[in-house]
Order: structure tokens, then sequence, then C-alpha cells
């Protein structure tokens, strides 16, 4: 990444007239497990990836942000600090607004400062962009303000900042996510994958880190139209097994729990469905800590098939080109698991594998898609990488 930290400053330079004072990034990050848990109260367990957005800065001379992006040429944004931060346009930019927005009302003195963005995250393919550019604009934003009045230096918590950039996502880019993106970009650690209750906000740091192990992401490339509709749908099949089960949320749930009000005829069709992937899910995150935990991949990757097998058949959200992926992985040699990761309906498949044969393994996966669907998935390989950091 260090010719693209020299490229990000040379177009800094470029654009805004001055040098860069200083540079932050963020990553971005997939969930080995836990799916469709996240508002069900549940677990999840992501990594950040080697994938990461970069953020250059200065300190301006006006009562502005200006807010630019090597990924939106030509939609240069300006935040107005004498004035209340309001979402407007370009759309990219109202992340990062809406960031500014929650540092000020968490009480950090906003100082008017240049901010160029530049990416290596793939956008809107379900690897959070989103959330690494909401913490890389936190990082700029809060060290302008540092340089500034050293005295101002946040006291911010990380789960405070997932939290400002959560709302900023919500409020300002309309997108009603989850906790999850937003506390691994910033918690993330190299060798590790980060194991996080969603109703505690609680975390704990499980080990990912063996040099003989390589996570393969499979990007599929497309985004079915039943995408946005599907989620909401599912969430609200889920709230409603809930209520007919009389928990607080699936969480407290369990399998015999299940059967049991499917026996009695209280749960059926849909509602059934779905709570029996968010339950076996939860449980599955918890098999998953102790298995990494013990270094034992081959279960490790049993889960993983799990998973995606619930996912597809329970919760209805894989699709052919997901399937592929899993099903051209599994005979394999050197493949311990594969699932598709995310929302569903699209975005990325993730293969965990032995780090010598990892490149075989890609071309096998993608010429394999090619003859399927007459073009090649993208592939990358990655590890557990390094949170939200200051470069320089
Ligand atoms: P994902 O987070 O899965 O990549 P989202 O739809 O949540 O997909 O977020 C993608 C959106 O985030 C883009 O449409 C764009 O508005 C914004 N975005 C992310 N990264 C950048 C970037 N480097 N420059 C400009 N906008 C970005
Ligand atoms: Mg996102």
């Amino acid at each position: 990444m260090n010719t693209s930290i020299d490229q990000l400053k040379s177009a800094f330079e470029a654009s805004f007239g001055r040098k860069a004072a200083g540079v932050v990034r963020a990553p971005g990050r997939v969930n080995l497990i836990g799916e469709h848990t996240d508002y069900n109260d549940g677990f999840v367990l992501p990594i950040a990836i080697e994938r990461q957005t970069v953020a250059a800065w200065s300190v301006g001379e006006g009562e502005a942000i200006r807010f630019r992006s090597a990924q939106a040429p030509g939609e240069d944004a300006e935040v107005d600090l004498s004035a209340d931060i309001q979402p407007g346009g370009p759309k990219w930019a109202n992340y990062c607004r809406g960031v500014a927005a929650g540092l000020r009302a968490h009480g950090l003195v906003l100082t008017g400062c240049d901010v160029m963005f530049a990416s290596d995250v793939p956008i809107g393919g379900g690897l959070s962009s989103s959330a690494s550019l909401e913490v890389a604009t936190a990082m700029a934003l809060i060290a302008a303000a540092a340089a500034t009045a050293p005295e101002s230096r946040s006291k911010i918590t990380p789960r405070e900042l997932a939290l400002i950039c959560q709302k900023a996502e919500h409020d300002f880019a309309g997108a009603p996510c989850g906790i999850m993106d937003q506390s691994i970009a910033i918690l993330g650690q190299p060798g590790r994958a980060l194991l996080l209750d969603c109703r505690s906000g609680e975390t704990r740091q499980i080990p990912f880190g063996d040099p003989n192990l390589v996570l393969l992401v499979a990007d599929t490339e497309v985004k079915h139209a039943i995408s946005d509709g599907g989620y909401a749908a599912r969430r609200d099949q889920c709230y409603g097994a809930a209520a007919r089960l009389a928990v607080p949320a699936l969480r407290d749930a369990d399998g015999p729990r299940i059967e049991q009000a499917a026996a009695a005829g209280l749960l059926a069709g849909k509602e059934l469905m779905r709570a029996r992937h968010v339950v076996g899910e939860i449980e599955r995150v918890g098999q998953a800590v102790e298995a990494l935990s013990a270094g034992d991949y081959p279960a490790f990757g049993r889960l993983m098939y799990g998973s995606h097998e619930s996912l597809r058949d329970d919760y209805e959200v894989s699709c052919d080109e997901l399937d592929a992926i899993v099903e051209l992985a599994r005979p394999t040699g050197g493949v311990y698991g594969a699932r598709m990761t995310g929302g569903g309906f699209g975005g990325c498949a993730i293969v965990l594998v032995q780090a010598d044969p990892a490149a075989a393994i890609a071309e096998t996966i993608a010429a394999g898609f090619a003859s399927r669907f007459g073009r090649r998935c993208p592939i990358f390989a990655t590890r557990a990488a390094q949170g939200a950091s200051v470069v320089e």
C-alpha cells in the first residue's frame, strides 16, 4: 500500500494546493461466521481485511471541511462549520458529513480541513467500504482537531466511535446497518477475529493468525434485485418468530424450544425456517470460537459449510453464484470450508484454505465460475488485518 499512499499524497497536493499533514486508514471487513444474527441480538465473528480506505488530511484556513475521493472524481463536497451539519449532495459524502456531525455532537471541536480518500475496498461489494469510509473520516477529523488544539484531543472510546459512525450511516446515508462493520473497522487486530456480542456490545479477540491459513474472498459481482425488500422481510419474520416464542429476541431461544413450538403448531412456515437458521447460526458462532481457539480448522470449515447450507435452505438468501463458489471449493484439496458472507443475494463468498495451495485453489474456483457464468469472479487472499490506525 506504500505506493498508493504516495499516490494519495501527490493527488492531495495537486487537488488542494498544499501538502498533506497526515495520513490515516481504516479497513474493510468480512464476517467469518454469524450471518443475519446481528439484528437478533446474537453474535458475529468478523475480521478486518487487507483492503482499506486511506485518508490524507491537512488543516485548512477557513471554517469548512472539504472532502474529495479518488473513487468519486468531480464530486467534491464541502461542509460549512459555521452552520448545522446536514445531509446533502454529493451523496457519497453523507457518510463523512454524518461522522462530522456525530463527532461534533460528542463534543469534538471540529477544525476546518481538507480530506482526500482513496480506497481499494470494492464499493458496494459487501466488504463494507462504507464503514471504512466512515471510520477513516473520523480518524482524519480527530487528527486535524488535535493538530489545531492539542488540548482538544478527544476522549472517544472505540465503542462510542463505532456508534457515531453507525448513526452517520443511519441518519445521513439512510442505511439501517448493524454495529458490526464499524466495530471491526476500529477494533480489528492482525491475526485475530473479533467476537462481537450484538446485544451487549462486548467484544473478545479470537486467534486467527496461523501463518498456514489464508482466507480467499470471491466476489460474485452481482446484487440480485430481491436484496433490499428481502432483507426487511426476513428481519420482520425473525421478530415475528421471537414474539410467538415470547422471547425478547431469537438470541433468547434455542433449538429444542423452536422444535417444541413447531410441534405445538406455534411456529410454522417461513418464521420457523428463519428461526431455525438464526438459532443454529448463533450456536455455530460459539462452536467456531472453540474450533479457532483450538486450531481445529477442519471443524471450523464444517461450521462454514453448515452456515452456508442454513443460509441457503432455511434463510433463503443465497443465489446460484454464491452456491457455485461454495460447491467449486468443497472438493478442492487444501480447502477447509466455504460459505457466503454478508447479507446475501450476491456479494462475496469466503473460502478458508491452506496458504501454500491458495493461489491454485483461487484459480480453480475462478475458472470453474467462468465456465458456468461466462466470466471469472475476482478473488483476493487476505489475513486478519489491523483496524483503523494513523499511518503518518
Ligand atoms: P459496501 O459497504 O458493502 O461497500 P454500501 O452500499 O454500504 O456498500 O456502501 C457503498 C457506498 O459508500 C458507495 O455508494 C459510496 O457512496 C460510499 N463509499 C464507500 N467508499 C467510498 C470512497 N472511497 N469514495 C467515495 N464513496 C465511497
Ligand atoms: Mg456498507
